[in-house]
């Protein structure tokens, strides 16, 4: 057995013990790769999570004495987080919509930073604050003109929805700047992710700092905090060159370096914000084939889960070209042929894989899809066609938990 099958035993006896499809993950994977990233880059940078990857309140709580740092989208986000024993100063807030009632109830919860998309967001967040008698504190977000080729998705270079064009930033900076109920303490950049080149990281980590440096001194600001948004990529499909962690750190640490040693950053803490990386490979998607058809040349296999469980796996999550998830059957199995996985849901778009070249499948078999720790059920239609929902098990050191969300647990105002 190779490495691909390491974990099936423990897949196999998820599946008996607690249904299909399920999801599980790892947890001695994530410490060992939040150690791998904190010692990569020699402690230069404090790691956020971003919850939006995988919200599970039972891995936001095993996280929060291994991570600096939430970051949360949504008020339901920073409810989760709270679920989860943290505490709300330790909590960015980002996301470009921030409404009035997610704006009043987290800043009266004394949440550590509003990450501020907009004008509009920096009064609003003015507002909230002297009414409560705050002095908030804020990061500004930045929209970069340039994002390196090499990313998966974009959010600047572009028009987008997300911070302030640095083309901007001299317009609308000085009057946040001026709003007397709000701190800014630093600035935040996330323009791109799912990159599995190292050159190209570095190089946008480069713009990141430029940006920083130049806004900084145009306004003569001393930063107490810098978000970089980490753009680290994970291998989704077989084709796919794993990202070359250690190039990464060797080439950004001496940039970061540089940076630090300039005396407007020397007490700046850097952040590093991240999901996919720290938790996406920890997890897998097991369903269980239901039925089976030879049909007009092509064999198909449809399982017990599928788009409404994993929307990202079946290439409906915004990817350019859709491709196969990497995947196998648990167990192994000899002389592979192609098969087309899908889920049980009435329409055609519901497929797991195209001509995934996998053993023979048969009515039972367990289907193990690869980097599913990260945009798994909460990035999924999980109520189209009313499917039960996903069991979610946690394991670590082999000991294992059922840690299954209830639909209405989805919506932590219960609505
Ligand atoms: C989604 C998101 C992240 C995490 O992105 P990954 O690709 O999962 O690493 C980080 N920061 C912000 C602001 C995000 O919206």
């Amino acid at each position: 057995m190779n490495a691909v099958h390491d974990k099936d035993d423990l897949l196999r006896e998820a599946a008996d013990r607690f249904g299909t499809p399920l999801f599980v993950y790892f947890l001695d994977d994530i410490a060992a790769r939040a150690q791998q990233i904190k010692e990569g880059f020699g402690g230069r940078f404090a790691l956020s999570y971003a919850v939006k990857s995988n919200p599970n309140p039972h891995l936001l709580e095993w996280l929060s004495s291994r991570i600096e740092f939430l970051d949360i989208s949504s008020h339901g986000e920073f409810l989760l987080g709270s679920r989860g024993g943290w505490q709300a100063n330790r909590m960015s807030f980002t996301g470009p919509g921030k409404r009035a009632f997610e704006v009043e109830d987290t800043l009266s919860k004394g949440l550590g930073e509003l990450i501020l998309e907009s004008p509009r967001e920096a009064a609003l967040a003015n507002e909230v604050a002297g009414k409560i008698g705050r002095k908030q504190d804020v990061l500004v977000r930045l929209a970069p003109a340039v994002v390196p080729k090499g990313f998966g998705d974009n959010m600047a270079g572009r028009p987008c929805a997300f911070g302030i064009d640095v083309e901007d930033v001299e317009r609308d900076l000085p009057p946040i700047l001026a709003l007397p109920n709000l701190n800014v303490v630093g600035f935040h950049i996330y323009s791109g992710t799912q990159c599995l080149r190292a050159d190209a990281i570095r190089q946008n980590y480069q713009i990141f700092m430029e940006t920083f440096a130049t806004v900084c001194e145009a306004h003569d600001v001393t930063p107490e905090k810098l978000t970089f948004g980490s753009g680290l990529g994970i291998p989704y499909h077989d084709s796919d060159k794993p990202l070359e962690f250690d190039k990464v750190t060797s080439g950004v640490n001496e940039d970061l370096d540089a940076f630090k040693a300039r005396p407007r950053f020397r007490s700046s803490t850097l952040i590093l914000e991240l999901g996919r990386y720290l938790v996406g490979e920890a997890g897998f998607f097991a369903t269980r084939v239901v039925s089976t058809k030879h049909s007009r040349g092509a064999d198909i296999a449809i399982c017990d889960g599928g788009m409404n469980n994993h929307l990202p796996a079946s290439g409906n999550f915004g990817m350019v070209v859709p491709r196969n998830y990497s995947m196998h059957r648990v167990g192994g199995g000899e002389s592979k042929a192609p098969v087309n996985l899908v889920g049980p849901l009435c329409t055609s778009i519901d497929r797991l894989g195209r001509g995934v070249e996998l053993p023979r499948l048969d009515e039972g078999d367990l289907v193990a899809v690869h980097n599913s720790g990260a945009y798994g059920p909460s990035a999924s239609p999980l109520h189209f066609i009313s499917h039960p929902m996903p069991r979610e098990v946690i394991v670590s050191g082999g000991v294992m938990k059922d840690v299954t969300r209830k639909l209405s647990d989805l919506s932590p105002l219960g609505v």
